[in-house]
């Protein structure tokens, strides 16, 4: 391999350009450099070569410090993205349909705030890692920089002990975003990054208050939901009220919620491939997802997962057995299948949406 003879650093604007003197190695094409340099100037110190078979972090301490300086120093500098821009139609259109129940967020934004902010802070401090800049340091900067870059505050981050590689976010005013430690054991840090800003979409796209509410009803909180509407209507006419309005939440929201749900994740992708500046660690995450382990890696290729995922679109739309067939197969998932996401991620980055905003 040979070493990039020169690097820029960008951040919003072009910040720096100079020698390699890094001691890394990795070959920047004039495509992948764009990548590159928003990774750097992201905070996650990696080259990503131009055929994507390597990945190199800077080992170099000063280049690390130097790099954390230029973020540091703009980062009020930077424009956030407005969601208006990139969230899914199906998203707002399913999200439409879940406003119109009558009272529902403001009553159950009130109940959810009060009963499990507290709780689930002292859970997740007993019980999980709390990543802080000390703590996890590269996960934190990680999300620092999304958070910069897509306009929100920095949620709270935990890391849990769970082989599932997964990673979800709640909370109705203050957000706390969950990483299992299974995610971090599958990924490479690329797709750590596109999936830390997935998260970060959710709360950019205000998917927070019904992906809270949603995940009650969904993960059997229906139960619960049915014990406090019963105690609620024991408090007067406001808590019958609020009580009658929790009690709607029941079975026959979960499709509403399934449906929106995975509506919701099309909008987090977008989140995603904005913040990496490319489709490729999304839709190698949802090969990663597919196909698990990292011992493939040398093997795997990405286009041809993405013909696959096309193919599989292709089927889709022609024949309506299997549109039926997918629905009965997803209609109790919160995610959308995983070729149907790298196909909408492939969508997305091909755009002239996605061009613009890349472009600003
Ligand atoms: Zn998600």
């Amino acid at each position: 391999m040979t070493q990039p003879e020169c690097v820029h650093f960008y951040f919003g604007k072009k910040v720096c350009s100079f020698q390699h003197t890094f001691g890394v190695s990795g070959v920047v094409s004039q495509q992948s450099e764009l990548c590159v340099f928003r990774c750097v100037a992201s905070v996650t110190h990696f080259f990503i070569d131009r055929k994507r078979m390597s990945r190199v972090w800077f080992s170099d301490y000063k280049a690390k410090r130097w790099t954390q300086n230029i973020v540091k120093q703009n980062l009020k500098s930077t424009n956030p993205i407005d969601c208006e821009q990139y969230i899914h139609s199906l998203d707002k259109a399913a999200l439409v349909a879940l406003k119109k129940i009558p009272l529902l967020d403001t009553i159950c934004a009130k109940l959810l705030s009060i009963m499990n902010d507290k709780q689930n802070t002292i859970i997740n401090m007993s019980t999980k890692i709390h990543i802080t800049e000390k703590q996890l340091p590269k996960i934190y900067r990680m999300v620092q920089s999304i958070c910069c870059k897509i306009g929100i505050d920095m949620p709270e981050l935990y890391l849990e002990l769970n082989r599932e590689p997964n990673a979800y976010t709640y909370g109705t005013e203050k957000f706390t975003i969950i990483i299992h430690s299974g995610l971090i054991e599958c990924l490479q840090d690329d797709e750590l990054y596109a999936v830390l800003a997935h998260e970060c979409g959710h709360i950019a796209c205000k998917h927070g208050l019904y992906h809270t509410i949603g995940g009650m009803v969904l993960s059997g909180g229906a139960i619960g939901l049915h014990e406090l509407s019963n105690y609620l209507n024991t408090k007067g006419v406001v808590g019958a009220i609020a009580g009658n309005v929790v009690s709607a939440v029941d079975s026959a929201l979960e499709l509403a919620f399934f449906h929106w749900f995975r509506c919701s994740e099309l909008s987090a992708d977008r989140v995603a491939i904005i913040c990496c500046g490319s489709a490729d660690p999304v839709i190698e995450t949802m090969m990663r997802l597919a196909g698990g382990t990292t011992h493939i890696d040398s093997e795997i290729d990405k286009d041809l997962f993405i013909a696959q995922a096309a193919d599989y679109q292709q089927s889709m739309e022609k024949d309506i057995v299997n549109k039926g067939l997918e629905f009965l197969l997803t209609k109790n998932d919160t995610h959308p299948l995983l070729a149907v996401r790298a196909y909408e991620a492939q969508k997305f980055a091909s755009s002239d949406d996605f061009k613009e905003i890349a472009q600003a």
